[in-house]
């Protein structure tokens, strides 16, 4: 097979010692005679998959006793509509924080259900950074305060944690939960859906705080409601049992590869092979405001756009594939994921400055 680097956004590169486990457990797994996808969601042996998976997440995180792990499905998306339906308890407005697309679309989506209050936007500088806390209006009556802790298509990182006093605060950490250690206990909820660093599409995982589950708004469906899943162990109906197990074996990989700590060290390096290229040269330009550079996520374009087509083609030819930047944005984005190898993130770097040679 030749070799590859996949650098989408999501679905995204999952780890080759993964796939390949995956691929010698696919027809019988540890001797049970069945694959994963044909086990009852009931029995005893994906039973011991879920609980597995769960402990091992629980660890990798530090999530503390009080606090519910959901495997959902619906993806991050129905976590804009579930958000709003469960934690606003009785009150009728909201704290957003907008920096980019995904805080966008969560913000129009709880709109629906409660007044909205932006506490602060980046759209001043065409969401190129999140604003510092102190720009923030932060409204001490409303429900909850929600933000997009890595914003996927800017790469509009946040490297703070916001304080939001006893308004619980809510992240959207899809892509870039497990990518460094963070203090659960800071938040109300966190919630990501499993494509980009966790799994395969089709999982979504969230992270509670229990004393804030069980008001829904009137007329919630039975599948919107976090206490549903969790008085049932996310088994109120049949979860996404095979991402749930291929989560599991990235969550083992993690922790055998020294938890989230180690791949901090690991993220920032990669990440930073990226920008001290973009750094030291003006053949290309990165638009995101320094200290929100993320680490998994790297939009960057050519000063001469007339070279993006032939950018793409040639990186292509070369196994780099996906680095065409989000369609609402344009340029080119590289998202270096936990599982993107750091040769793969040196090969893009040796094609970027062989292109620049080449065309300058
Ligand atoms: N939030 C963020 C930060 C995302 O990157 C994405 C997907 N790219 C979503 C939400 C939406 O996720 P899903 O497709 O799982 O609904």
């Amino acid at each position: 097979m030749t070799q590859i680097y996949n650098f989408s956004a999501g679905p995204a590169v999952l780890p080759k010692e993964v796939l390949l486990q995956a691929q010698a457990e696919m027809p019988d797994w540890h001797g049970s005679g069945m694959s994963v996808m044909e086990m009852s969601h009931r029995g005893k042996e994906f039973m011991s998959i879920a609980a597995g998976a769960e402990a091992d997440l629980r660890e990798l995180m530090g999530i503390p006793a009080n606090y519910k792990v959901l495997f959902l499905q619906g993806g991050a998306s129905m976590q804009f509509s579930m958000i709003p339906m469960n934690l606003l308890r009785g009150k009728n407005k909201a704290d957003y924080l907008n920096t980019g697309e995904w805080s966008k679309k969560a913000i129009q989506e709880a709109q629906k259900y409660c007044k909205v209050n932006v506490v602060a936007s980046s759209a001043d500088r065409n969401f190129s950074y999140a604003p510092m806390q102190d720009q923030w209006q932060l409204d001490p009556e409303a429900a909850y305060v929600h933000h997009t802790s890595n914003e996927t298509i800017g790469g509009v990182e946040m490297f703070w944690t916001p304080q939001t006093g006893d308004v619980p605060l809510v992240a959207d950490m899809s892509s870039h939960i497990l990518s460094r250690p963070v203090d659960v206990s800071k938040f109300g909820l966190i919630y990501a859906g499993a494509q980009k660093n966790i799994g395969p599409a089709g999982l979504t995982i969230v992270i509670v705080r229990k004393d804030l589950i069980g008001e829904t708004l009137p007329g919630t469906p039975t599948m919107l409601d976090y206490k549903i899943h969790a008085d049932n162990d996310s088994m109120y109906n049949t979860p996404p049992t095979y991402g749930m197990y291929i989560a599991g074996l990235v969550f083992k990989l993690l922790k055998a590869k020294g938890g989230l700590a180690a791949m901090e060290k690991i993220n920032i390096r990669k990440a930073n092979l990226l920008y001290d290229y973009f750094d030291a040269t003006d053949f290309y330009s990165c638009p995101t405001a320094r200290e929100n550079r993320s680490r998994m996520n790297i939009p960057f374009t050519l000063k001469n756009p007339a070279l993006d087509d032939e950018f793409l083609k040639q990186a292509q030819s070369r196994g780099l594939l996906q680095l065409k930047g989000h369609r609402s944005v344009g340029g080119m984005r590289a998202s270096i994921y936990n599982a993107m190898p750091e040769e793969g993130v040196a090969t893009l770097v040796a094609f970027l400055k062989e292109f620049e040679k080449n065309n300058t």
